[in-house]
């Protein structure tokens, strides 16, 4: 069960300060785009992101767009904030982090990964042994899938009262 368990969880990406990562040594964040840094399948970058990310690279931080969705939808909304991207990630599997890694030369304990899912996110996250953090997702998702996607994560999320922001 631990391995759906995200290491932290705070209430939207904004929300974490640069320094908190410098604290944590970590150096390379992987980004989840769709209910993380904008809603769904929307182009637009909402202007806390944008300001975040921009706060993110003055502290020296790396910040790499991580997404399973399309690169059509993915390679735009990178570019426009200027980040290198990953798409057709396929979380939860691994090969997208191993990928990140490779392509920014830095070791595992030195990355983290942000994102609104459990079992795609936290779960890849935890199973590439780098620092999983749980974001709320920005806006509930209609499709019965997601809905219960979320019931099952409210589930392990209710058993995971641990680290509580
Ligand atoms: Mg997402």
């Amino acid at each position: 069960m631990s391995l759906f368990y995200p290491c932290y969880r705070f209430r939207r990406i904004w929300e974490i300060a640069p320094e908190w990562f410098t604290v944590h040594q970590i150096s390379v964040v992987l980004l989840d785009v769709d209910n993380t840094l904008t809603t769904h399948d929307n182009p637009e970058v909402p202007d806390e992101a944008r300001r975040w990310i921009a706060q993110m690279q003055k502290a020296g931080i790396k910040l790499l767009i991580l997404s399973n969705n399309r690169p059509e939808r993915v390679e735009p909304f990178a570019r426009k904030l200027g980040l290198g991207c990953i798409a057709n990630a396929a979380k939860p599997l691994t090969r997208g982090v191993r990928r990140a890694g490779e392509r920014l030369g830095v070791q595992k304990r030195e990355m983290a990964l942000i994102g609104d899912q459990i079992f795609t996110d936290i779960l890849c996250g935890n199973l590439a042994g780098i620092v999983s953090i749980l974001v709320e997702p920005m806006e509930l998702e209609r499709f019965l899938f997601f809905k219960l996607k979320r019931a099952a994560e409210r589930v392990v999320l209710r058993r995971d009262r641990r680290k509580e922001l």
